[in-house]
């Protein structure tokens, strides 16, 4: 059976939560199968090996789930973007539109500069908001985006549109 099928039938999906109309796609199942992590691995770092990527953009907080191994992987190094305030100085920051009302990311501002390759992970893509705040924050200090990887995206919602502003590949292994 191919990694696609495995994560699909190992990912627990949740109706309901955590509000009534969401279809959580619970991924912590897949944590306890190290032999299906490695797989899992291999399949998400495969596509980007060779296009000298020097940094991970993990997002708060099932990008750090992948995201350290991803860079590993490739290589290259990993940074953390986290819910404003949890990181200490110094820090650049973006804002973002939710549902109702507004959110902010960061990211330390020391660690990644404009000679950067970039690839921004996060365990899920839907509505592309998160990603995309942090693809914004990448172009801010002048790096190159490589991509965006997730391990799964959810198709019926608009994130691959909301990210293709970025010009960059999309890659996901699973679609729900
Ligand atoms: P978005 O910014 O709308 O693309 O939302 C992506 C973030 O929300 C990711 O960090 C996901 O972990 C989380 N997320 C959104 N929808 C779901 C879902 N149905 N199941 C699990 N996680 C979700």
């Amino acid at each position: 059976m191919n990694i696609e099928l495995k994560l699909l039938e190992r990912f627990r999906v949740v109706e309901d939560f955590p509000k009534k109309g969401i279809s959580f796609k619970d991924i912590s199942p897949v944590f306890i199968d190290p032999e299906m992590v490695r797989e899992m691995i291999e399949a998400m770092s495969e596509p980007w090996k060779g296009k000298g990527i020097t940094r991970v953009l993990g997002i708060e907080s099932r990008g750090f789930l992948v995201g350290p191994s991803l860079a590993l992987a490739l290589d290259a190094g990993f940074l953390m973007v986290r819910k404003k305030g949890k990181l200490p100085p110094d820090t650049i920051e973006r804002s973002y539109s939710l549902e109702y009302g507004e959110a902010i990311i960061e990211m330390a501002k020391n660690d990644i500069n404009s000679s950067d390759r970039v690839l921004i992970h996060d365990d899920l893509l839907a509505t592309g908001g998160t990603a995309g705040a942090a693809a914004h924050l990448v172009k801010s200090i002048g790096a190159t985006l490589v991509g965006f990887s997730f391990i799964s995206s959810l198709s019926f919602l608009p994130g691959k549109e909301a990210l293709s502003q970025f010009d960059c590949p999309i890659h996901s292994i699973v679609e729900f």
